[in-house]
């Protein structure tokens, strides 16, 4: 393999830029950017840079000792056989990986709306964070619980409206209620929907109008995908891939947001929109690439740092799975199988919990439900 082009230099398209050369490939590798930037890392958006005690998170890599022709503000635009097409003309790849991330969904409506991806999105909302602006942050899952953790030691005033009966229910259902004593002094409208941004607030289902300097949509959002609408690719919630995040094109892998892979372990597909993802399945897709034997099998992770509180989960749990809560002056929560194996873990500022309940879930184990319930005996011990 001579040539190796990784399209979107986000932390999976430089991670995968690392782990070839880490395996010794010592061809050519060209990393597409659409962004001007060089690789940086996106959770600290939401956190430092927003809260203001950051101004960057750029990843801690040398490209130019990694050899690599790195191409900021390029995009790939379509996708054949051996070549991808580009802003700038035709690129000829004997190998591929596509790492083109997630892109925000945003409200209908035509008036401004500002959203939370990249750095440059970060240090325009973190400008609207201002004493006594008023905030309307649509969505209570992830990005707009910390979006409304900022803006309101900000001194802003935050309004945050949830379609759903609690917040963060799209990632752990009627859970997110256990946040709700979070959102003192946020004017949190639950069961409620935006119909349209408009000049100068948000209109919601049912007509009342919400008057905000600052709207921001924190309604999830989706795959990068339209560059590749043409190509003989196999899509489906992202780039379906198999387990070894090989792609239903010869020489092409897929790895981060974009990827949905087949999960040895839990036996079902997963695309999963967090960081630890990014950073460890590249390691793999650059394996396969190189003709070498590896399978992405996580227990995948992830956390969130919101009004103050660390929220942390390892696993995956299917409809149906037995749910352990342990209640203290922190909390965390299992779930079980119908036989008792350990497959998820929810821990708020109980990270021993994580970090127990992810080895555990890794290891396969079994545990004791009746001891479970005790929050003063350790995971590992139940
Ligand atoms: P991205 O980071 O989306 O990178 C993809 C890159 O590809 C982008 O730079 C994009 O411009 C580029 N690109 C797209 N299309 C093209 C194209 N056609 N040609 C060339 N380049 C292209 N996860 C956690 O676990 N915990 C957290 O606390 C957390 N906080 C987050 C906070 C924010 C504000 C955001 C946005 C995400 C957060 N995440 C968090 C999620 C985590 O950052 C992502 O899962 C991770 O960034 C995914 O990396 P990626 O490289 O797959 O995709």
């Amino acid at each position: 393999m001579d040539h190796v082009v990784v399209v979107g230099a986000g932390l999976a398209g430089v991670r995968s830029v690392e782990s070839l050369r880490g395996r010794g490939y010592d061809g050519r590798v060209t990393l597409l950017g659409e962004e001007r930037h060089r690789p940086y890392d996106r959770p600290p958006l939401s956190k430092a840079v927003l809260l203001g005690t950051s101004d960057d998170s750029f990843v801690d890599t040398d490209l130019a000792a990694l050899g690599v022709d790195f191409r900021p503000g390029v995009a790939a635009k379509g996708l054949r056989a051996g070549f991808v097409e580009t802003t700038e003309g035709e690129l000829a790849y004997d190998g591929l990986v596509i790492a083109t991330g997630s892109e925000p969904i945003r409200l209908p409506g035509e008036g401004p709306q500002l959203v939370l991806r990249t750095l440059d999105d970060a240090h325009v909302l973190r400008a609207a964070l201002v004493p006594g602006a008023r905030v309307a942050v649509a969505g209570a899952g992830w990005i707009g619980a910390e979006v409304a953790t900022a803006a309101r030691k900000a001194g802003c005033e935050v309004t945050v409206i949830e379609a759903a009966a609690t917040p963060l229910s799209h990632a752990i259902g009627e859970l997110g209620a256990r946040t709700l004593p979070w959102y003192d002094g946020i004017d949190l409208r639950l069961n409620t929907m935006v119909s349209e941004v408009v000049e100068g607030g948000v209109e919601l289902v049912g007509g009342e109008f919400l008057p905000a300097h600052a709207v921001v949509s924190g309604i999830g959002a989706r795959p990068v995908l339209e560059w590749l609408a043409d190509a003989d690719l196999d899509l489906h919630n992202g780039v379906v891939t198999d387990e070894h995040l090989r792609t239903s094109m010869p020489g092409v892998v897929a790895v981060g947001d974009c990827a949905n892979w087949w999960s040895r372990r839990f036996a079902t597909r997963m695309r999963v929109e967090h960081w630890d993802t990014a950073l460890n399945a590249p390691d793999v897709a650059a394996a396969t690439l190189l003709g070498e034997e590896a399978v992405y099998d996580p227990v995948p992770y992830f956390w969130s740092e919101q009004f103050g509180h660390m929220l942390q989960y390892a696993g995956y749990h299917p409809a149906g799975a037995r749910l352990v809560h342990r209640d203290g002056q922190k909390w965390s929560v299992v779930w079980l199988t119908a036989d008792d194996r350990i497959t998820a873990v929810l821990a708020a500022d109980r990270p021993r919990d994580l970090v127990q309940g992810r080895r555990l879930i890794e290891a396969g184990a079994r545990l004791d439900a009746e001891r479970l319930v005790d929050p003063d005996v350790a995971l590992r011990d139940c």
